[in-house]
């Protein structure tokens, strides 16, 4: 995938790349009722983090369209 250049909204400095991580959305169906067609109880996200306030960045890893 493609790393992206972000900048701290506060700081004006580039944001790190930290990776992606999988999140998941709870197993009670609070969230997966409406979601789990697409999510299926768990998302991908990348994560951004400037280095100097702490500041997170998240971006919905999207995946390719297939059938
Ligand atoms: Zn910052």
């Amino acid at each position: 995938m493609k790393i992206r250049t972000i900048y701290c909204p506060y700081c004006n400095i580039l944001m790190e790349y930290m990776g992606t991580e999988r999140m998941q959305l709870g197993k009670s169906g609070f969230f997966t009722e409406n979601l789990s067609n697409i999510l299926s109880g768990a998302m991908t996200v990348s994560i951004y983090e400037c280095p100097q306030c702490g500041k997170l960045e998240l971006f919905r890893f999207k995946k390719t369209k297939r059938k």
